[in-house]
């Protein structure tokens, strides 16, 4: 039986990252496993039927504002400039996302500048000091017209749960501007890996301490290998068997359609907050800048059931997964990183930043 310093399951940003540190820097043996056919998680990319590279689960864009994240990808990939812009579809009119000073105006039929807006969204604003929930969260900055028109029906359509029963934070991720900024980031670092992202997990897990097995599930191998750490990116409730019930996640189905012409919309994301059972219509290609004949377009659908993509943020979860990281504190050389192993609706640079976190840990034990 082959042993490793380190079995880590899971090899998308998480894990791929704490393999390549733990290998390059401290000379550890390390075994990754997935119980997919590809490395990368959520963010692999591929070369559809008809050339296109698209990304298997959905828009993903890298932004980030620490500056250690950035440094540390870009050992591995040159970028390409992209700053990410986001359309919403509201009674057939195209409106900037997040909502900012062009959005306003629109919307309200006005000519505002900044300061004016600023001061008409005070008047329609409902005057909440500490929202509670995501409703109020978007209530609170930009009154009820707003809210329900790009707000309540996509956030219902997202979670199949009300604005009012979801954290703040789900719709604090989207800024508010009084600028004409339409980015949808603000981060400083802001591009896509030049040849897409699975090419850059490529490279991370290139060092030669590092054995890649793919189509490998946790429970397939664990009594198979011998090893002195494990790093778990998975589901943490699954890890431990559901001991104190299931988590929940939200998942999402993807309809692709390819199109025999270079563009098929003007912008890489369209979101449909009212309409249809899709969230939003992506065009990678606009954010690749790949230069081919072709291009598909992939829907995504909202979904109950499936790969678990989102940690739904709510209080009553938060609480069940303190309780399994109550057990996993109680293990000993075993840890848990990442969006599903800290149940956390973490970025990827998040993930990133936490995984190096942990990196510094395991390196002065
Ligand atoms: P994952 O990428 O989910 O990787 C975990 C891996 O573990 C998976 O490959 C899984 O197969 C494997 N695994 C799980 N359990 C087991 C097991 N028991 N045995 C073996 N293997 C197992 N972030 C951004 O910064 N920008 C974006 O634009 C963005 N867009 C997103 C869009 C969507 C639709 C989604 C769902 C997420 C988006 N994210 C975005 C978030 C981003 O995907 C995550 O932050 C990142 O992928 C998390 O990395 P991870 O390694 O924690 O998890
Ligand atoms: N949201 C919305 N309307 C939109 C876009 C987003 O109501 O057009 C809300 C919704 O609740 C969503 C949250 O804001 O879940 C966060 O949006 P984001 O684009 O960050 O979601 P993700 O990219 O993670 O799916």
């Amino acid at each position: 039986m082959k042993k490793y310093d380190y079995l880590i399951v899971g090899a998308g940003f998480a894990g791929s990252v704490l393999a390549e540190r733990l290998a390059s820097q401290l000379n550890k043996k390390v075994l990754i496993i997935d119980k997919r056919n590809h490395v990368g998680g959520n963010c692999y990319d591929y070369y559809d039927k008809a050339g296109v590279l698209i990304q298997k689960y959905g828009a993903h864009l890298f932004h980030t504002k620490y500056k250690e994240v950035f440094d540390y990808l870009s050992q591995f990939t040159k970028w390409r400039r992209y700053e990410h812009r986001v359309k919403a579809c509201v009674d057939k009119k195209i409106y900037d996302l997040p909502i900012n000073l062009n959005t306003i105006n629109k919307f309200f039929g006005k000519d505002l500048n900044s300061k004016e807006c600023s001061n008409y969204l005070n008047k329609i604003r409902v005057k909440i000091k500490k929202p509670k929930d995501s409703e109020e969260q978007v209530v609170s900055k930009v009154g009820w017209d707003i809210y329900k028109r790009f707000f309540e029906k996509y956030t219902l359509k997202q979670w199949e749960i009300h604005p009012r029963d979801l954290e703040p934070e789900v719709t604090a991720r989207i800024p508010i501007r009084f600028n004409k900024d339409d980015r949808y980031f603000g981060d400083k670092y802001q591009f896509m890996s030049k040849n897409g992202f699975t090419e850059l997990f490529r490279k991370i897990l290139g060092h030669k301490n590092i054995t890649v097995k793919l189509q490998t599930s946790y429970k397939k191998i664990k009594d198979r290998v011998k090893f002195d750490k494990l790093i778990f990116t998975g589901c943490i409730d699954e890890f431990f068997n559901y001991k104190f019930g299931q988590l929940p996640y939200r998942s999402l189905k993807f309809k692709w359609k390819t199109y025999n012409k270079p563009f098929y919309q003007e912008y890489t994301v369209i979101n449909f907050p009212n309409d249809y059972k899709y969230t939003k219509s992506v065009e990678i290609k606009h954010a690749t800048g790949q230069k081919i004949s072709k291009t598909t377009v992939g829907q995504e659908f909202p979904a109950a059931s499936g790969e678990p993509y989102y940690p739904i943020p709510q209080s009553k979860n938060k609480k069940l997964y303190e309780k399994y990281a109550g057990l996993s504190n109680e293990l000993k050389d075993v840890y848990f990183v990442g969006r599903l192993g800290e149940y956390k609706y973490l970025n990827m640079d998040q993930v990133i930043y936490n995984s190096l976190k942990l990196f510094n840990k395991l390196s002065r034990k």
